[in-house]
């Protein structure tokens, strides 16, 4: 069974997968890999080939637990864990990570506005969301297995970041 860990740059998808007893594909890395279309021009960065992607990772469907990590892993997955950040701390780890400043807005905005919650309550059938804010990867990461393993259920639509980055 694929399932997603996705959520804004910088919420910790790729530290948390790490930390994870199970096998991690990272998207970022098939795209560079070659799944992608070319530099595209008004972003300055990969396209992803999503049709590529949906191909290759369609061999997974078998019973054993495979993790997609990435900021787009949801549309390949029927169950997406979302990893949610107060926009002030993401915005200091984009900082640390240089992001220019409109490559910042993008990412707080979609951050605060619940892009990717949304887009992956749209396409899967599951969606647990994480508020990972104050929290350690370590614990960050018994959160998700206690999610993948069932003992866990943290529904969508308890996030709401429209008061602190708005307000
Ligand atoms: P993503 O893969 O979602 O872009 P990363 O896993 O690369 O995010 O994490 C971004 C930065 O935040 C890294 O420097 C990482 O060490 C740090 N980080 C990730 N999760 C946590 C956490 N729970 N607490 C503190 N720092 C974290
Ligand atoms: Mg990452």
């Amino acid at each position: 069974m694929k399932i997603a860990l996705t959520g804004t740059p910088g919420t910790g998808k790729t530290t948390i997968a790490a930390l994870l007893p199970y096998q991690v594909i990272d998207i970022n890395s098939l795209v560079k890999e070659g799944m992608n279309l070319g530099i595209d021009p008004d972003r300055g960065c990969l396209e992803a080939d999503m049709d590529a992607l949906a191909d290759c990772l369609k061999e997974l469907d078998g019973e054993e637990t495979v993790i997609l990590e990435g900021h787009f892993s949801h549309h390949f997955a029927d169950w997406a864990i979302v990893l949610r950040l107060e926009p002030s701390a993401l915005r200091s780890r984009l900082q640390a990570r240089g992001y220019s400043a409109t490559k910042m807005q993008e990412n707080l905005e979609a951050e605060a506005l619940d892009v990717i919650l949304v887009e992956a309550a749209e396409r899967c059938q599951r969606v647990d969301e994480i508020d990972t804010t104050g929290k350690s990867p370590q614990q960050v990461a018994e959160i998700v297995a206690g999610i993948i393993e069932r003992r866990l259920r943290l529904p969508a639509g308890q996030v709401d970041w429209l008061m602190e980055f708005f307000g």
